[in-house]
């Protein structure tokens, strides 16, 4: 049975940063705005802070020093889905993502044809690697290549930037007075990364899932992971079958963490289709950010495993 009763708008985002996206998304809902146009926003506002090296043009490039940026999106009303892999000069991917979804009969633009959409359509942003983030590519690659030039391979890069593990989603889901649910991530993916490589976030159900009859879920983690799992596709099936967001986001924890216990580098925030919040993590610590429509901010929650 679902539910189709009367909604408080709410939102839900990954990490402290999800702060700042759950206040901006929270805005729109707040001007009786949709759910997707409240889950552009959010995402947006963290591709816009430079100052975050895990999202947006601010991020730590891959291992040639290019930034290149992974999003998607998904209106849970519709089922409609966009999504961009691996681009490079665009400020804002979740919009890009949103252009593909509404513009193009696709769902998924990646590389070389995602930029030159973006050019298209107005959305190229040139701009020059932050030089925070530069320095630290540099002095990677001085580490990595020339201190220990016998490990210079591919093979140990791969290996060696999964040990590194930096990175960080926003990914958000919002659900609008209507009962209408979006979800929606943006991320420049691991550090110093193959060219290329491309994790979990713009692949629908595994970065992103929403559908108004059970609710959304957004993942963060290490895509190799969570993309092995279709985490967030896994967690609104559980609320398809009756289950809340924080039953749902337990539920496919418990199962990933029984399936493969080294799988230790994936969190998952949700919302069910009353708009109730639900978070889980096989990471010790996880932070997330809610705001209700009934909330003056957005309060940032942890999970503890440890404790
Ligand atoms: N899942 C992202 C990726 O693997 C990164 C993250 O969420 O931390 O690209």
């Amino acid at each position: 049975m679902y539910f189709m009763g009367q909604v408080t708008p709410a939102i839900i985002a990954t990490w402290s940063f999800g702060l700042k996206a759950a206040e901006a998304g929270m805005r729109v809902l707040k001007a009786k705005g949709s759910a997707l146009d409240a889950v552009e926003e959010a995402v947006k506002a963290v591709e816009n802070d430079l100052s975050i090296r895990s999202v947006g043009l601010g991020g730590y490039p891959n291992m040639l020093g290019d930034v290149e940026l992974d999003a998607s999106i998904m209106d849970g009303s519709t089922l409609r889905a966009g999504a961009v892999a691996a681009v490079k000069n665009v400020k804002n991917p979740i919009s890009l993502a949103r252009k593909v979804m509404e513009l193009t009969p696709h769902v998924m633009l990646v590389g070389e044809g995602a930029c030159m959409f973006a050019r298209l359509i107005g959305l190229e942003h040139r701009m020059p690697l932050q030089p925070e983030a530069e320095k630290a590519w540099r002095e990677y690659i001085v580490r990595v290549m020339h201190s220990r030039p016998e490990k210079g391979t591919l093979e140990f890069w791969a290996k060696y930037i999964h040990e590194l593990r930096s990175h960080d989603t926003i990914g958000v889901v919002a659900i609008d007075g209507n009962g209408n649910v979006a979800a929606g991530c943006s991320t420049s993916g691991l550090a110093f990364k193959m060219p290329g490589r491309v994790g979990d976030s713009p692949i629908i159900g595994s970065g992103i899932y929403a559908d108004n009859l059970a609710g959304g879920a957004s993942a963060t983690g290490l895509g190799e992971d969570i993309m092995r799992f279709c985490v967030t596709r896994m967690v609104v099936e559980y609320m398809y079958r009756g289950m809340s967001a924080q039953e749902a986001a337990d539920a496919a924890i418990d199962f990933i963490l029984k399936r493969d216990g080294n799988a230790k580098h994936i969190a998952v925030v949700a919302l069910d289709a009353r708009g109730r919040p639900g978070a889980s993590t096989t990471y010790d610590t996880f932070e997330y950010a809610f705001m209700g429509a009934d909330m003056d901010k957005p309060v940032l929650r942890s999970i503890n495993r440890l404790k």
